[in-house]
């Protein structure tokens, strides 16, 4: 049996920042394997060094052994020479070969932060004139990026209801619309967006569908597989699943992530080489871990839904949820996010809160320690309250990021508050 394919550290040079037709072949070889040895084992660059583990290139710039040798990297004929972090660092392509493994992309490129992602793809594909299509139940930030900022430039939004296709069709602007944009599940409703139908309309009118895969990761669900272009992530939730690093990453076809990378290179929205080291070992427990969310998740839905506090639970793991057959036929788990609605409103919801000793109170998700949030208060604040309500965020709704702990704490520390309620 040949060894996997670990690239030499004198070949290194060969697999730079421009795709190539070895990185091509790497992804052909990687075909056959599955989801978790992928994690483990795609991308990896071995030095001459022969470190077990991914070594860590803290380094800004790359040095060459002649004048003419740095005049054929900076010109190219040096094929793929490491120049500058910016756009070129061996452990940043270790993070974006393992990612696009696991997404089934071509090409994988890094970025600060989700939104430095986000910000990529709509500098890479959009222009003045331009329009976009983009759901509602959105991250925040990712509306404030279309709304308020790309505005500035000429491009043109509209917001429609992720489920309701009627809308993304009446949206549609032939000629003009060049992206549709969602996130399934949403956050914190999970509601969930038929990708294969979207997908089916962006194609229709020469569009793009991008699709925010931060809920589910690759773990549960693979947009590429199911006719979006191209994926976004902020790996600062599951992909680290530590909550120790920002990070944000594309994934595409190489033809599109050209034209992503082009836009790192120049206006270097990129991710530093160590939190990439960090994210490449999240990703190797990737799986591991969603599937302990989801357990756990599901469990916590479950019991939220006959407690007498609880008047409503929104998870698409539940069959009493309206994604729930849909995620079945796009997601291979329901993910680690819990809301519900508890009776009593916005005092009762804080006393929940407030009663919790193990979860930690904050605005973040997809970490090993559970999280609880009130998002009409918090991550929805700055919403009026027209918004709040068509984006359905009451007052008595609670978002839980299911960690790691031990189920029973978990549960235990939720029912103290609310079995003071009801
Ligand atoms: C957090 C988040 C983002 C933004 O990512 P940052 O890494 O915080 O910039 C984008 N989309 C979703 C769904 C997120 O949860």
């Amino acid at each position: 049996m040949p060894k996997l394919p670990i690239i030499p550290s004198d070949a290194l040079t060969q697999t730079g920042q421009v795709a190539g037709p070895q990185r091509t072949l790497r992804a052909a070889q990687f075909a056959d394997l599955g989801f978790d040895t992928l994690a483990v084992r795609a991308g990896q660059h071995r030095t001459n060094e022969h470190e077990h583990s991914e070594a860590l290139f803290l380094t800004s710039s790359f040095t060459y052994n002649s004048a003419q040798e740095a005049a054929q990297s900076f010109d190219g004929t040096l094929f793929g020479a490491n120049i500058y972090s910016r756009f070129s660092n061996p452990t940043i392509q270790m993070f974006e070969e393992r990612l696009a493994a696991l997404e089934q992309g071509e090409r994988c490129v890094a970025a600060a932060s989700g939104m430095a992602a986000i910000l990529s793809v709509a500098l890479a594909f959009l222009a003045a004139g331009d329009h976009v299509i983009c759901s509602r139940a959105v991250f925040g930030t990712t509306t404030s990026v279309f709304e308020k900022y790309l505005t500035k430039f000429g491009v043109i939004t509209t917001f429609v209801d992720l489920t309701d296709l009627n809308q993304w069709q009446q949206a549609m602007r032939p000629g003009k619309t060049k992206l549709l944009f969602c996130e399934t599940p949403s956050n914190p409703l999970a509601e969930v967006a038929d990708l294969r139908a979207l997908s089916a309309l962006a194609h229709q009118h020469g569009a793009l569908l991008v699709v925010d895969n931060c809920y589910c990761t690759p773990a549960l669900q693979r947009p590429l597989a199911l006719g979006a272009d191209i994926v976004v992530h902020s790996a600062t939730k599951y992909l680290d699943g530590q909550g120790r690093a920002l990070g944000g990453a594309v994934v595409g076809s190489d033809k599109l992530m050209q034209d992503v990378f082009l836009v790192m290179r120049a206006c270097g929205p990129s991710m530093s080489a160590f939190n990439a080291w960090v994210f490449l070992k999240g990703l190797e427990t990737l799986k591991l871990r969603m599937q302990a969310h989801s357990q756990s998740a599901l469990a916590l839905a479950q019991w939220l839904e006959q407690h007498q506090a609880v008047e409503r639970v929104y998870y698409t793991g539940l069959p009493s949820h309206v994604g729930h057959e849909l995620a079945k036929t796009q997601q291979s788990g329901f993910g680690g996010i819990v809301s519900f609605v508890v009776k009593g409103g916005r005092a009762a919801a804080w006393q929940v809160i407030d009663s919790t000793r193990i979860l930690s109170i904050t605005g973040n998700l997809g970490d090993a320690k559970s999280t609880i949030t009130h998002p009409a208060t918090t991550t929805h604040g700055r919403l009026s309250v027209e918004a709040k309500q068509a984006a359905g965020i009451t007052e008595g709704l609670i978002r839980v990021s299911v960690g790691l702990e031990d189920y029973a704490d978990i549960q235990a520390d939720l029912a103290r508050g609310l079995n003071v309620l009801g």
